[in-house]
């Protein structure tokens, strides 16, 4: 079980400091937590970026990013240690979420896997979104693109695609930001951003910085 936590503390500005976490259950957590340090320390934000949890730690965020990893055993897990539910609510009640790869299965409404097609997974039921698994191939066709998304100042993003999903369906509430191959790839509503690609797995963070900023915002 891995321990990390960066706290910055100038308790001047400690009313605006931020609390970000990344959902330690599966999956891409460390790469997370160094993003968005890097994303605080090029905002000069303060704040405290945390791996959680526990429903108890994740009731405690301003924001949270979902890893990727594996959509099953993040949901089946949470299911178990009860986060699912306090994850729904936090979400459901503004808080911003960064959801990647898994992490966006994880916030739509509908999963079909690719091959094996529905998968009775525990989803966080947020998004009226379908999402299409593994809809690129396996881990061996991974593969790296660019990525434009004009709509949230990033036109140029190194999109690093591993077993990734794509949006197949999307309902009229859901901004398109990214497409790739006519593919949907990235997409936001309000506060909840998912991505098809891992913006952590690249050195650029810019999208860890406009995800940053949306909490920030939102907390004001
Ligand atoms: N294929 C994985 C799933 O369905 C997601 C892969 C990833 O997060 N990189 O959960």
């Amino acid at each position: 079980c891995q321990y990390f936590r960066i706290t910055y503390a100038r308790s001047w500005w400690f009313s605006m400091s931020l609390t970000i976490g990344v959902l330690s259950i599966q999956g891409d957590v460390q790469e997370n937590l160094l993003s968005t340090k890097s994303a605080f320390d090029e905002l000069g934000i303060d704040g405290t970026i945390t791996d959680v949890k526990t429903p108890d730690e994740i009731s405690q965020l301003d924001g949270l990013i979902i890893p990727g990893g594996e959509s099953t055993t993040i949901g089946q897990l949470s299911l178990v240690n009860g986060s699912l539910k306090v994850l729904k609510e936090k979400i459901d009640s503004g808080m911003p979420v960064l959801g990647i790869c898994a992490g966006m299965i994880m916030l739509s409404n509908t999963a079909n896997d690719r091959v094996v097609g529905k998968t009775d997974q525990p989803l966080l039921d947020i998004l009226d979104i379908t999402l299409e698994r593994n809809s690129f191939g396996r881990q061996r066709e991974s593969f790296e693109t660019e990525i434009s998304m004009d709509s949230i100042n990033i036109p140029k993003f190194n999109g690093v695609f591993i077993r990734a999903p794509s949006v197949s369906d999307v309902g009229s509430d859901i901004e398109i930001l990214a497409k790739y191959n006519d593919k949907i790839v990235a997409i936001k509503k309000g506060n909840v951003i998912g991505t098809a690609f891992h913006p952590e797995l690249v050195e650029d963070v810019s999208l860890h910085k406009y995800f940053v900023n949306l909490v920030s915002s939102l907390k004001n």
